[in-house]
């Protein structure tokens, strides 16, 4: 994958068009069913796809299109878990939620988003990236009445994810990402098995793997729990010096607005950063000059072969004009940046 200097990508999803599901909102379900549907993602994918090509972004994605949840879309077309059988469970210590239940043993029967990036790969000769949820983030959004062990079913979706991963890698994509917000939350399990896991996931790839690792949706719940971290938030110190280890070859970061220090970068020195500089919890869009400066922070502690401007987290919850308005920023920001690296 050959690639320019401060590559731009989207870090999650992007809003979906109103056809496919009620628009600004999260985890809204499908409109529509069967070959309907595939129809309705593949025709909102192609428009995804087309707004973050005229917008610059370097790293394409299918902006989520093929996904309600981006956790439970890949839980749904696993064996084990059943989604009748619901409880109620606090995600990441934070908000309360019904879930589904792990009542076997869980496998991958068939391929779950092989034929969408196969889609994808068809429409664009950029680079493009998948992303996947991260064994400890899938296991956080179950009620587990089968192993009893988080870290047995964490081991056993990482097995899961391998497959799948083979074959989007097989199918032609570039980066393959890890959703794991529950990096932030569950410290020691996260040393213990977690970043363990999530290496087992990636196993034997040879595309390149990013893990996201952010404070989620721009949603109440989220918001409310940022109020509580204090002024500095710390939580990446716990995580990075393991996953400077690790195998993973990127590590997406929320930096925008948020009050990570920057200095914890220098913690995982060597690999690719994906710096968040575009937040997604306020429709205020940012000014290039505010995507720049958060990008030459970052630049003091990341070699610049190694930064991917990006955004905080997903856009799905945010209106289809202000996220063309924040990719166009994002990509405007990065360019002011490379001209200024180039120029020296
Ligand atoms: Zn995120």
């Amino acid at each position: 994958m050959t690639i320019r200097l401060l590559p731009t990508s989207t870090a999650g999803s992007l809003p979906k068009p109103s056809w496919l599901a009620e628009p600004e909102k999260l985890w809204s379900p499908w409109k529509s069913e069967g070959d309907e549907l595939v129809e309705a993602k593949q025709d909102a994918l192609r428009v995804s796809l087309q707004e973050q090509i005229r917008a610059g972004i370097d790293i394409v994605s299918d902006g989520e299109q093929t996904r309600q949840h981006f956790v439970t879309t890949f839980i749904e077309n696993l064996d084990g878990v059943d989604f009748e059988q619901r409880k109620t469970v606090k995600i990441r210590n934070r908000y309360e939620a019904s879930v589904p239940t792990v009542v076997g043993a869980v496998r991958r029967t068939k391929p779950v988003f092989v034929e969408d990036a196969t889609f994808l790969r068809a429409q664009t000769h950029q680079p493009i990236k998948w992303a996947l949820p991260g064994p400890m983030t899938m296991i956080d959004t179950l009620y587990d009445n089968h192993y009893k062990s988080r870290e047995k079913l964490a081991w056993e979706f990482a097995k899961i994810l391998n497959q799948e991963a083979k074959e989007l890698e097989a199918a032609g994509v570039d980066i393959i990402q890890f959703d794991e917000p529950a990096f932030n939350v569950f410290f020691d399990d996260v040393n213990d098995w977690g970043i363990a896991t999530l290496e087992r996931a990636i196993e034997g790839l040879k595309c390149e793997t990013a893990v996201h690792i952010c404070y989620g949706y721009g949603i109440k719940a989220n918001n409310d729990w940022k109020k509580t971290l204090g002024s500095e938030w710390r939580q990446y110190e716990q995580a990075f010096p393991k996953l400077q280890q690790s195998k993973i070859d990127i590590v997406s970061l929320e930096c925008q607005n948020s009050k990570v220090p920057m200095d914890l970068i220098e913690l995982i020195r060597g690999k690719k950063v994906m710096v968040g500089a575009i937040d997604v919890s306020t429709n205020t869009i940012e000014a290039p000059e505010d995507v720049a400066y958060t990008l030459r922070k970052a630049l003091q502690f990341v070699d610049a072969d190694k930064l991917y401007p990006s955004t905080n987290c997903g856009m799905t919850p945010l209106s289809r004009q202000v996220a063309r308005g924040k990719l166009e920023a994002l990509s405007a920001g990065a360019q002011m940046v490379r001209d200024e690296l180039t120029a020296k």
